[in-house]
C-alpha cells in the first residue's frame, strides 16, 4: 500500500475510533455537518459521507466579502459532486446585517467584542435553531486536536475552569431538548494531517485564515504549542488527555451551579434570561 493510501486510511479509522469511543454518532442519527469551506469541515464530512452515516450539510454565511464568497461556492460543489445535501443560512437573512456591520454596530454603542466572539456567538444560535428545524439528531464540527489544546490552554491561562468543563468530543454540560447535541469527531486529529489529508484528496478549500480571524490571544496560543511540539511531539495529546482525565469531574462541579432557562426574548435556552445572540442583536437594532 503506497504511504499516501496507508496516511488515509490511519485518519479514517481514528475519526472511526473517535466516533466509536465516545459514543459521538449511531449509524441511526440524521447527521448535519457545520460546514465553512475549509479543510476541518469539508474532511469531517467526507469522512463521515464515506463511512456511510446519514449526513446532510449546514453552512452559516455571515457575509465576510470573497472569503465566504469563494467558500460558499467550492462546499456548494464539493456538495454536489458527493451527493450531500446542503442548507445554507445567511447572516443578512438571518440579522439583517453582515458579521462586520453587526461588528460595526456593536462598537459604536461603545462594545469592542472580536469579530470572532460575535461570529461565534451568532453563527451557533442559527445552527442549532436550524437543525433542530431539520430533525437532525447531532450537529457535527471539524474541530480538530490543535483547536481543543488551544481552547484549553486560552481557558487555563485565563483561569477559565468553567469554560474547559465545556470541551470535550462531546460537549456540553446540561442536555436539553432544545439543543442539537455538537460533537466533534476530529478530536484526536492534528490540524496537520487534515490538512494533508485534505490535500491528499484534492478538496476544493482555501488553505488561508479567514480575514476577520484577529484574535491575538488565540495566535499567541497557538503559535506558543507550535513551538512547544518541535522539542515535545506529544504535548497537544497530552493536554487534550489531560482534559479527557478530568473532564467529568469538572462538569459535575459546574452542573451543581448551572441552569438552563428560556430566553425571554426569543424562548430559545439561555444560561441567563435574555440569551447572547438577543444581548448582540440588541445593539444592532435601529432605533424605531
Ligand atoms: S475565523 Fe472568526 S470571524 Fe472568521 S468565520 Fe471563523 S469565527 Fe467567524
Ligand atoms: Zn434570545
Amino acid at each position: 500500500m503506497s504511504s499516501e493510501k496507508e496516511f488515509v486510511r490511519k485518519l479514517e479509522n481514528k475519526v472511526k475510533d473517535t466516533i466509536k469511543k465516545f459514543k459521538l454518532i449511531s449509524p441511526k442519527d440524521k447527521v448535519l455537518v457545520a460546514v465553512s469551506g475549509g479543510k476541518d469541515s469539508t474532511t469531517i464530512l467526507y469522512v463521515l459521507k464515506k463511512l456511510g452515516y446519514n449526513v446532510e450539510a449546514i453552512t452559516v454565511d455571515a457575509v465576510i466579502g470573497t472569503y465566504t464568497k469563494e467558500n460558499l461556492k467550492n462546499i456548494k460543489n464539493f456538495c454536489k459532486q458527493n451527493n450531500v445535501k446542503i442548507h445554507i443560512v445567511s447572516f443578512k437573512k438571518a440579522y439583517g446585517y453582515s458579521l462586520n456591520e453587526i461588528v460595526s454596530l456593536i462598537k459604536s454603542k461603545g462594545w469592542n467584542l472580536l469579530p470572532c466572539t460575535v461570529c461565534g456567538i451568532l453563527r451557533r444560535y442559527l445552527i442549532n435553531l436550524y437543525s433542530r428545524k431539520l430533525k437532525a439528531d447531532k450537529v457535527v464540527t471539524g474541530h480538530n486536536l490543535d483547536d481543543e489544546a488551544q481552547a484549553f490552554m486560552m481557558n487555563l491561562l485565563k483561569n477559565k475552569k468553567e469554560m474547559n468543563a465545556r470541551l470535550g468530543p462531546y460537549p456540553g454540560i446540561i442536555r436539553d431538548p432544545k439543543f442539537v447535541p455538537r460533537v466533534k469527531p476530529l478530536y484526536f486529529t492534528s490540524e496537520k494531517d487534515v490538512e494533508k489529508y485534505s490535500r491528499i484528496m484534492d478538496f476544493p478549500v482555501k488553505y488561508g485564515r479567514c480575514p476577520c480571524a484577529v484574535d491575538a490571544y488565540r495566535n499567541y496560543i497557538r503559535n506558543m504549542l507550535n513551538e512547544l511540539e518541535k522539542d515535545y511531539p506529544d504535548i497537544k495529546q497530552n493536554i487534550v488527555k489531560y482534559l479527557l482525565k478530568n473532564l467529568s469531574k469538572w462538569k459535575k462541579e459546574i452542573k451543581l451551579t448551572e441552569k438552563l432557562l428560556a430566553c425571554k426574548k426569543c424562548k430559545e435556552p439561555s444560561r441567563s434570561e435574555i440569551c447572547r445572540t438577543c444581548q448582540l442583536l440588541n445593539f444592532v437594532k435601529k432605533p424605531s
